[in-house]
This record gives structure tokens, sequence and C-alpha cells, in this order.
């Protein structure tokens, strides 16, 4: 078989964890595979990076920070290569670009656009493990990164390129769970579920898997399997169909986001494109706007409100300001300190109702629900921060452990 393994961080955090990880490689292909590997950079160094550059400037140039982010990967690469060394496996580690992977010229979010697989297949067919750096690539002369946690992405990517027979994504948890095991200890591994709750999963906040992976795992049908680094327990699989979708319980997962923001802008005039106008600009400052809810309060004038990450909020409330004279409005507020809590579950498409049992739950629990917003396959509630934790273990209990958990 031909298998791309993925570390992350914690897998490859210490000599001793890329040891375990140079004997779970060596064993792979001991077993007669051909495997290439995908390294993270060591435990929490893309983030003490990111503080190395801001204890220097507040605004560090795209390019420079890439290519200082691209150093962390390197260093697990070369490390784990020299651990296999040392178990008589040959090994080459290599950068992004070394791998041939190309990307658009865009830093901190750059998308994959090809992979000149040349060397890496060279590498497999003379009996080399090639170790290659996630989350980076080239683009002219410049290296570009993918955006947190892209390594997932790259394994997925390279596999696609060399027509693996599966990418395995090796973890700190055991697999895909119900909701994130550390916050929630009754949270249960799932066995294999379908590309699109995966995509939602992650997308709404599941960290467990970067949701470009997902993606491309669906686009291009890679096989695609998270698993342990630390046991040898089954992991989950991400599968394109399920057997018995319609007897399916309605709910697969819970995902959360924290350090969630509302801003509040009241009383605009709807004659003027001014709605456009502020979300075009949003966007030209590159601030992600998630839920959009607007209410038509009185006859051509409307509320509208959105939510934004904390850490944008300023940001946002800036530009709607700016905009204050040209859309007429009457008021703007922010408000910090909310949280999303989603659930998500492709039986939801024959399980109608969901929605409201969801509200009813929170609502018996005594949660705020400040917005809502749904898809065919989704329900997210923006709540207050402080009542997160208890939504979640309400909500989980009830769709996940109790009497709303089985197929309807
Ligand atoms: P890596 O460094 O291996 O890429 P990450 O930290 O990016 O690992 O992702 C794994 C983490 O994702 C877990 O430690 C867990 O806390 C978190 N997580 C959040 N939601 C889930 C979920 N539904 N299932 C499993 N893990 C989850
Ligand atoms: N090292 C990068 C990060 O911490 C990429 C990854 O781990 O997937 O975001
Ligand atoms: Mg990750």
């Amino acid at each position: 078989m031909r298998i791309v393994q993925k570390y992350g961080g914690t897998s490859v955090g210490s000599l001793e964890r890329i040891e375990a990880v140079a004997d779970r490689v060596a064993k792979t292909v001991q077993a007669g595979n051909e495997c290439a590997v995908v390294v993270s950079a060591m435990g929490k160094t893309t983030d003490q990076l990111v503080e190395l550059a801001k204890g220097l400037t507040n605004k560090p140039d795209a390019r420079e920070l890439d290519a200082l982010l691209s150093t962390g990967e390197q260093v697990s690469a070369a490390l784990l290569s020299m651990a296999l060394h040392k178990r008589n496996i040959t090994a080459k580690s290599y950068t992004g670009w070394q791998a041939g992977i190309e990307t658009e010229a865009i830093h901190g979010t750059a998308r994959m656009t090809n992979v000149r697989t040349e060397f890496l297949e060279q590498a497999l067919k003379d009996g080399i493990v090639p170790v290659v750096t996630g989350f980076q690539g080239i683009a002219g002369d410049s290296v570009t990164t993918l955006g947190r946690g892209g390594s997932d992405t790259t394994a997925v990517v390279i596999a696609a390129a060399l027509d693996a027979d599966v990418c395995e994504i090796y973890t700190d948890v055991t697999g895909v769970f119900t909701t994130d095991p550390r916050t929630v200890p009754n949270a249960r591994k799932i066995k294999s579920l379908q590309h699109e709750e995966m995509l939602e999963l992650a997308t709404l906040g599941a960290q467990v898997l970067h949701p470009r992976a997902v993606e491309n795992a669906k686009k291009f049908s890679v096989r695609l399997v998270v698993k342990s680094s630390f046991s040898e327990e089954e992991g989950t699989e991400i599968v394109a169909d399920l057997e018995g979708l319609e007897l399916q319980k309605p709910v697969t997962g819970i995902a959360t986001e924290k350090s969630v923001a509302r801003i509040a802008v009241v009383g605009v005039p709807v004659n003027r494109h001014g709605l456009a106008k502020m979300f075009s600009k949003l966007a030209e400052e590159r601030v992600n706007v998630d839920v959009i809810v607007q209410s038509v309060v009185k006859e051509r004038v409307v509320d509208v409100s959105f939510t934004v990450q904390e850490q944008d909020v300023d940001e946002a409330l800036a530009v709607v300001e700016g905009l204050r004279t040209e859309l007429g409005f009457e008021d703007v507020i922010k408000e910090s300190g909310l949280a999303k809590i989603s659930i998500v579950g492709a039986g939801m498409i024959s399980n109608p109702g969901v929605a409201g049992e969801m509200f009813e739950i929170l609502a018996s629990a005594d949660v705020t629900i400040k917005m809502v917003s749904t898809s065919e396959i989704k329900v997210s509630c923006i709540i207050p921060a402080s009542q997160l934790a208890t939504a979640v273990s309400s909500v989980h209990s009830a769709f996940l452990e109790g009497v709303l958990s089985g197929s309807k």
C-alpha cells in the first residue's frame, strides 16, 4: 500500500515523541508499505514564532511572517528524518517548495494550486521515506503558509497527488468525537462520518481536522482516517456515504467556538445600497463575518447584526463607524463575550424539528439564544460565552446520550 501519514504538533512535541513517531513509520515501512510523512511544527512552536514576531512589530510583513512560521515544520521534518536513519530507514526531509508544493500568491491563508511530485515519486521509488513539512508551499520567490492547522491539508493534497491508498492523520486524540473530548468527558468516538458532516464540524470549530483537508479529501476521493499517535486504537474514517442515512440519528456531533462578538447596526435605511457597501468594506478590510441577521423594523428601515471573531471586533466597529454618514443608521452597538454552539448531522435532513428541539433544550438549561443560523445539516446558536459549558453538556446529553439520540 502507499500511505501518507501526518503527525500533528503534540505528536512530534519532543524528541521522545519524534522517536515514537519514527517507530511507527518504521513499522509501516517494514510491513512492506510505501510511506510519505507530513509533519507539523513541534508542540506550540508556531504560537511561539507568532509571539516572537509580535515582540518586534505589531504588523509584521506578511511575506516575512510566512518565512518565519514555516521554519517550525522544517525542524520537525529534519529531526524525524534523523530518527528514521537511526532505525536504518532511508529518509529525506523536504520543505514545501522542495516537495514541489505550489500555492496562490497569498500569505497566511494560501491555497495549494499544484504539486510537482517528481522528487517525492522518485524518493518513494528509491525506497526513501520523504518527510515533508506541512502548512507551507511556494509562490514565485516567496514561501507561503496555508493557515493555522493547515498541515492536515498538505497531507491530503499530497496523498491525492501521489495517488495514495490512504491518508492517516495522527493526532493527540483517538479519532473524531461527538464533541471535543477534552471539554466533555462523555464525548464518544465516532466510527465513521460523512465528508459534509466533518466539513461542517471542522468549519464550525472542531479543531481536529482542517476544513480544507476534508474538502480536498472529498474532491479527490482520498481515503481519510483520523487516529492517535499515542495508541493503537482504531480511529475515525471520513466517508462519502453512510449506509441507511434515513435511519441515522439526527445529530452526529457538536462544535463550539469561543471568542465571538456581535455588532448590531440599528435603524439602517434600506434605499442606499448601504448594506452591500458595509459588508464589502468589511471584506476589504479582511474582517471575517460569520452569522448575519437582518430584520425589518419599519418600512424601509432595517436592523442588522452580525458576528465576528472577538479579535476583529474593534476593526469591524471602526469600519461601520466610518460609514455612519453614508449609511445613515441610528446607532451601532458592540457586544463581546459571546460563543457559538452548533449541532451537525446529515440525519437532520430526514428529521425535521431538530432546531426546535435544540431551542427547547437550551431554554430548559436557561441558556439565552442571541442569534440563530441554520443549513440543511446544521443549527448554530450564538449564546453568552459564560453559558457555553452548560449549553454543550445539555445538548450533548439530550442528542448524543439521551432520548433524542436514537434513530427516528
Ligand atoms: P494536531 O496538532 O494533531 O493537528 P489539533 O490540536 O489541531 O491536533 O487537533 C486535535 C484537538 O482537537 C484535540 O486535542 C481536541 O481537543 C480537539 N477537538 C475539538 N473537537 C474535537 C472533536 N469533535 N473530536 C476530536 N477532537 C476534537
Ligand atoms: N504548525 C501549524 C499550526 O500550528 C500548522 C499545523 O500544525 O497544522 O497551525
Ligand atoms: Mg491540527
